[in-house]
Order: structure tokens, then C-alpha cells, then sequence
């Protein structure tokens, strides 16, 4: 069984678990909850940095829905210094579903870019029990063992096929904190991932898939 711990491509291989990501925007407030699933029944569901507002009805949105058995993870919330509002207002809204996650004790899916030290400083802080997961890991060796001694998990995607510097970050990670996704790339299979980051470790697939679907139970333990 392959893990897709991120994705915004609908499920179809049934060899395949996979957290399909939900995007609570302030459009889709007037979406019933069937319209607001879809056809998915393991999802990621969170208010994307991008997408936050002063409108508190997408906390309220995320409150109802939170402990529905489809979804399995919050996400993507987080921070961006390049794009979204006021990084005070993505800070209060992280902080507030970081809470929520921690109510139903459902691990968080993360999206940072340029706040890692913000990021860091948040964990310290409210020390949640469940997993934070920092999606999309694309950044030098030395960014990867910061946030691996402070027990974040980091998904690898797309970059681990790109970049030798992505490459040496996942060898450095302790495999119990490893996952891998496809994230939004439409011709990235998650095999691919797995493939590279089999040689990359000097493990086999097989190993491997055990190993990443552990890390998987274990996100609800
Ligand atoms: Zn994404």
C-alpha cells in the first residue's frame, strides 16, 4: 500500500491511501456538506493560507465538519510570507486550527514558506500532540534537520526528483519521520516518488512502502 499524504488529484488506484486536500475558502461556505465532500472519503480539510480571511464562518465551517470520519487530517494551514493576507491574521487562523486539530487529535498537514523560524516557534508554544507534517519539503539539508529535531514530519514530492540538495535532506531524516505526496502536479504518480526516494535511502520498495504505511497507522495512535 502506497501513501499519497497530499494530494489535489481525485482518488482512483484503490493501492493507493491518499488524503485528498479540501480548501475551506470563503466560496465554499454555501456548499452543503455532500457538494463539500464529493465523492472522498479520506480527506485533508483546512483553511490554506491563501485562504484566510477576517470572515470567522470558515472556522465555524471547519468546526462542524472536523470530526467527520472522512476527514483524516487538517490541512493545508500554515504560513506564507510571499502570498496571502497579513501574516498576523494567517498566524491567528493557523493557531486556532492547530487547536481544533488537537481537540479531535487529527495530525496537521502544513504549508510553509519562508516561516520556518515562525513556524518552529508556533510548536514550541502550544507543543501539540498530534503530528505536524510539513508538506512539499523543499528546502536545503540544513532546514530538514532543524525541523526533524523539533519532531516534524516532512512530506518530500515532486523536488525529490529535481533537486540532489532535496535528496541529501531526505537521507538525513529518520525514516519514522518521512512521507511522500503528489501535492497539485497532475503527471507526478506517487510510485515516482517512491522510486526515487528508494534509491536515494538505498532501500527496496517493498521496505520501503512498509516502513511510510507504519509512519501512516501511527498518525492515530
Ligand atoms: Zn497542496
Amino acid at each position: 500500500m502506497l501513501v499519497d499524504i497530499h494530494s489535489h488529484q481525485i482518488a482512483s488506484e484503490p493501492n493507493i491511501k491518499k488524503f485528498f486536500n479540501l480548501d475551506i475558502t470563503e466560496e465554499v461556505l454555501n456548499f452543503d456538506l455532500e457538494s463539500f465532500f464529493g465523492n472522498n472519503t479520506s480527506v485533508s480539510v483546512g483553511i490554506h493560507p491563501w485562504s484566510v480571511s477576517e470572515n470567522t464562518e470558515q472556522l465555524d465551517f471547519l468546526e462542524a465538519i472536523i470530526s467527520d470520519s472522512r476527514v483524516k487530517a487538517i490541512g493545508e494551514i500554515g504560513l506564507d510570507k510571499l502570498k496571502g493576507p497579513d501574516l498576523k491574521l494567517q498566524e491567528d487562523v493557523f493557531l486556532k486550527q492547530i487547536r481544533l486539530a488537537e481537540r479531535v487529535r487529527k495530525p496537521i498537514i502544513i504549508h510553509c514558506v519562508r516561516s520556518f523560524n515562525e513556524l518552529i516557534g508556533i510548536k514550541k508554544i502550544i507543543k501539540p500532540k498530534v503530528s505536524m507534517i510539513v508538506h512539499g519539503f523543499n528546502k536545503k539539508p540544513e532546514v530538514a534537520t532543524e525541523l526533524i529535531k523539533k519532531g516534524f514530519i516532512l512530506s518530500f514530492g515532486k523536488a525529490l526528483l529535481d533537486s540532489d540538495l532535496v535528496k541529501e535532506a531526505l537521507k538525513l531524516c529518520p525514516i519514522e519521520q518521512v512521507f511522500f505526496e503528489t501535492d497539485d502536479d497532475q503527471d507526478l504518480d506517487i510510485s515516482q516518488v517512491y522510486e526515487v526516494a528508494s534509491k536515494v535511502l538505498n532501500i527496496s520498495i517493498t521496505d520501503l512502502e512498509e516502513k511510510i504505511y507504519q509512519n501512516y497507522l501511527e498518525l492515530y495512535l
